[in-house]
């Protein structure tokens, strides 16, 4: 087992060391739900690639009506309808990544659980399930059959220790039994490479958090930072597997892309944390991740 060096000596990728190849394009189709407030979801996916310096296209799951007080409604899309997004973009469109956030329901599940026999590429899957303010974002109760679906076609996963424990039926209350879950997940689903638990929830009294990232090889990196203190964590989840999706279309490497993610994420909760916006929870303001850099 082999651990990383705390996240404080990561070098982070600052916006002026991105290397981007303009005669290259470089796309990433979104698959999540929509949040108007912008702050999670399909909005806070497409912000993170502009930022990133990727190319991202958005295929709605999905909508909801929400601020930053809480989910009030949701209402999945019709899925022929949204079999026609995803479909349209991926007969067009360059498209090597596919990030997967809010699925929303059943129905919708087994249309991108069709939709990805189909697609070569990369597939990381953020396997959301409820609000941070603890609303159910998915229609059935048991969703995990079907999500498995999803997980036996992605390349990468990115569940927290609650969405970890659904999908494997496993408890987890402490690091052994998590990475032992994990280790269920890579045995059954072959085509799943790696699979990064963030820690933010995890001993939420403690001031670090520890993010981890096991691969099939095993290779356990982790990273130890100091936890963030902040009201403005909305969106927390969809940014950072946005984030690796797009380091992964930029470098190739998983463990290049896990510590840039959680540094970005870092940084956007530093830089945002002195945000008044709403009168709940409020978003990363992903623009601020620029502006010190010009
Ligand atoms: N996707 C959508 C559409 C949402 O509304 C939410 C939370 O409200 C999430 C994802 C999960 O957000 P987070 O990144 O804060 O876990």
């Amino acid at each position: 087992m082999r651990d990383a060096a705390p996240v404080d000596q990561v070098v982070l990728t600052t916006p002026d060391k991105i290397s981007i190849n303009p005669k290259k394009p470089q796309v990433v189709l979104t698959i999540a739900g929509s949040d108007p407030s912008g702050g999670a979801g399909i909005q806070a996916d497409l912000k993170t690639f502009s930022t990133l310096g990727v190319y991202g296209c958005a295929a709605i799951t999905v909508l909801t009506a929400q601020n930053t007080m809480g989910v009030e409604a949701c209402l999945p899309v019709e899925t022929t309808f949204f079999r026609k997004q995803v479909q349209f973009v991926l007969n067009d469109m360059p498209v090597s990544h596919i990030k997967i956030g809010l699925v929303g329901s059943n129905e919708i599940a087994a249309v991108i659980d069709d939709l990805l026999a189909f697609f070569p590429g990369e597939v990381i899957y953020d396997p959301v399930l409820r609000a941070s303010d603890g609303h159910a974002l998915f229609e059935q109760k048991n969703p995990e059959r079907l999500l498995r679906h999803i997980v036996a076609r992605s390349t990468v996963l990115t569940p927290n220790l609650n969405e970890l424990e659904l999908l494997t039926g496993m408890r987890c209350p402490n690091k052994k039994e998590m990475i032992h879950a994990v280790q269920n997940l890579l045995a059954r689903f072959p085509r799943l490479r790696s699979v990064i638990v963030t820690g933010g929830h995890i001993h939420e009294d403690r001031k670090t958090v520890n993010d981890f990232l096991i691969s099939r090889k095993l290779a356990i990196q982790t990273t130890d930072h100091l936890r963030i203190r902040t009201e403005n964590s909305h969106g927390t989840g969809c940014t950072f597997a946005s984030a690796f999706a797009a380091f992964h279309l930029l470098s190739g490497d998983d463990v290049h892309s896990f510590h840039q993610a959680v540094g970005f994420v870092a940084q956007l909760l530093k830089k945002s944390a002195s945000w008044k916006l709403g009168k709940g929870t409020g978003p990363l303001v992903h623009h601020l991740y620029r502006l010190d850099a010009m």
